[in-house]
């Protein structure tokens, strides 16, 4: 298992897709290139008129976890533009298996193993 990753924190991601536009910039992707990419699942119908989504930023294949930085102890792009803090670089077997287990049996957490 890859010993780096990205970790997100559902519950307090708003879907504003600035992680994208960050990461787009940081790497000067074309227009049609993307490092990570915020999926939306539902609206699901939940009590009365409320509807809810669920966000889930997703890195691909172009993510190198932003190494350019990291190596010099500076957050990837999309973690240092993050307005709720709620994405972080995970580094390290001890790091990952941490990550692992709180993932684990969680719908809060995902963890994306790079
Ligand atoms: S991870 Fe952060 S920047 Fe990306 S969509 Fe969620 S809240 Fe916005
Ligand atoms: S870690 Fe860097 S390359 Fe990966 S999604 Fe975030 S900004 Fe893009």
């Amino acid at each position: 298992m890859a010993e780096r990753g990205l970790i997100v924190d559902l519950q307090s991601c708003t879907g504003c897709h600035a992680c994208e536009v960050a990461c787009k910039q940081e790497h000067r992707y074309r227009v049609d290139q993307w490092g990570i990419k915020v999926a939306q699942i539902g609206p699901y119908h939940g009590r009365g008129d409320r509807w809810t989504w669920t966000f889930v930023p997703t890195p691909t294949d172009l993510c190198n976890l932003c190494r350019h930085l990291t190596v010099k102890g500076q957050a990837p792009s999309c973690v240092h533009h993050c307005p709720t803090k709620c994405i972080e670089v995970v580094e390290g077997p001890e790091a990952v298996a941490d990550a692992v287990r709180l993932v684990s049996g969680s719908d809060r957490w995902v963890f994306f193993n790079k």
